[in-house]
């Protein structure tokens, strides 16, 4: 994934504000990241962005990347799990967090808590689509006045290495 994520690396250097220290994590070994790298990047951008959106007074954001194994056992565990086998993009924040009664609606399209002007509410709603329409699921644990992490399942293929 080195193109894909560098670029977003350094979008959120030089454009973000200088208050948001950033974090880049490449885990050794990681898979290459297969689809669409437009839309895979528009995916990394809308989740930075609302991670900036949400340290306005400044914080840490990292993205991380790293293989990820789930297994039948595992998947049903986690709500939107599918057992296989993964590219996991992180975006993690220390900001403002999600309340666990927005929880529900965030990925809605046109559901936003920014002032006029400032979101759209589609950010999400168009991440989702995008992972998924790659066979993938977005994970999210986020807890109020301490920060978020999306965690993006990217399937893998075994036939291509
Ligand atoms: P927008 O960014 O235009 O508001 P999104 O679909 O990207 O629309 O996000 C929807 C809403 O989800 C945001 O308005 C915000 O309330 C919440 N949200 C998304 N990401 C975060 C985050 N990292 N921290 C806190 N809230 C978030
Ligand atoms: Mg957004």
């Amino acid at each position: 994934p080195e193109t894909l994520v560098d670029d977003i690396a350094n979008i959120v250097r030089e454009v973000f504000p200088k208050n948001i220290q950033f974090q880049l994590r490449l885990a050794e070994g990681a898979r290459p990241l297969l689809g669409d790298s437009t839309q895979l990047h528009q995916v990394l951008l809308n989740l930075c962005v609302n991670a900036r959106d949400a340290m306005p007074g400044g914080g840490t954001l990292t993205l991380s990347v790293e293989n990820a194994d789930i297994d039948e056992y595992h998947a049903a565990t986690q709500p939107d799990a599918v057992a296989g086998r993964y590219v996991v993009l992180t975006v993690a924040d220390t900001g403002c967090g999600i309340p666990a009664t927005l929880r529900e609606r965030i990925y809605d399209p046109f559901f936003t808590t920014k002032e006029q002007g400032k979101g759209t509410g589609l950010g999400l709603a168009t991440t989702l689509s995008i992972v998924r329409s790659h066979g993938g699921f977005i994970s999210l644990t986020s807890q109020e006045g301490a920060g978020t992490t999306f965690r993006v399942y990217v399937p893998v293929s075994d036939v291509i290495r």
